[in-house]
């Protein structure tokens, strides 16, 4: 039995997940970040306990993903947007002394691509790009089996790749990167512009308002459909993956928006065989994160 943390910027789960990656102890708590790393800590630690109590007591090591930047081989978290005042923080070292026990932390995008590849949508694909939509734009890339990693073990941020430098300033500062222009946020933000008198309206809420015709909505989804199929179609243009799998909470809506995408990617992948890059949706669901950070250690120490 694997121990495994997933820490979001709103919550925490915790659990117990098997060799084969299904779940057998499942536990949450909100990630306070305002409380401080030492206290989150102190509530993983707990969790983690009981995780163990209810299967024998016994957990052969731990994974944990979390959000970049970090470093994987120390387990010290950066400054993350979404976790302020955990810099230097180290998942790794507080998580090991608590339990004696080999620990791994990973990029949260890393993790759920190396989860995607084992169990998931890319079981089998050598060259596999993992992207996930939601709040913001994340992935990761499996070479081979391996994740591959930049310069002193740096994730490389898919979803900062500038796709329109006249587009909306993004925190990372540039102007009109993919996650400024294609992430759920991107989604609420632009309508608001078109109508600045509407309601702040969520991604989904769009979506469901385009199913129903209304002309503005099938405008943004449409522009949606544009944007992510043009990160998409560089991404198939640099790497020529043979699988790319999207998971994310605006890929509820794929339906609406994969479509227009695999149109872009026709469209502008011409100098290498965009036809053999399969488009798949990821199938590890709301869970990815946590049974990520299993297949994080498993992929590290076995
Ligand atoms: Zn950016």
């Amino acid at each position: 039995m694997i121990g495994a943390v997933d820490i979001g910027g709103t919550k925490i789960a915790v659990g117990a997940v098997r060799g084969d990656g299904s779940i057998a102890t499942r536990l949450e708590c909100p990630t306070a970040p305002e409380q401080g790393f030492r206290a989150a800590m102190q509530r993983v630690t707990g969790m983690l306990r009981e995780a163990a109590s209810r299967n024998d007591g016994r957990l052969e090591g731990i994974g944990v993903a979390c959000p970049g930047p970090l470093d994987p081989f120390t387990g010290i978290i950066g400054d993350v947007g979404t976790l302020p005042g955990w810099q230097g923080g180290n998942l790794e070292k507080e998580l090991e002394r608590a339990f004696g026990v080999r620990v791994a932390v990973e990029n949260d995008a890393d993790s759920a691509a190396l989860a995607e590849a084992t169990w998931g949508a890319a079981k089998g694909a050598s060259r596999f790009i993992y992207i996930t939509v939601s709040t913001g734009i994340g992935g990761g890339i499996i070479l081979d089996g391996e994740l591959y990693r930049g310069v002193d073990g740096a994730h490389p941020e898919l979803g900062h790749q500038v796709l329109d430098a006249s587009g909306p300033l993004c925190y990372c500062n540039a102007h009109g990167c993919w996650e400024s222009l294609a992430s759920g946020p991107a989604m609420t933000a632009w309508v608001r512009e078109q109508n600045p008198s509407s309601d702040s309206l969520t991604a989904a809420q769009i979506c469901e308002r385009a199913r129903a015709g209304d002309a503005l909505a099938l405008r943004a989804v449409e522009r949606e459909s544009y944007y992510l199929g043009l990160g998409l179609a560089n991404l198939v243009t640099l790497f020529t993956p043979s699988v790319i799998a999207l998971g994310g909470g605006v890929m509820r809506s794929a339906d609406l928006i994969l479509d227009g995408a695999k149109d872009v990617i026709r469209r502008i992948c011409t100098q290498v065989p965009a036809e053999k890059t399969e488009l798949r949706l990821a199938s590890l669901g709301a869970d990815t994160g946590l049974i990520g950070a299993a297949r994080a250690y498993l992929h590290r120490y076995h």
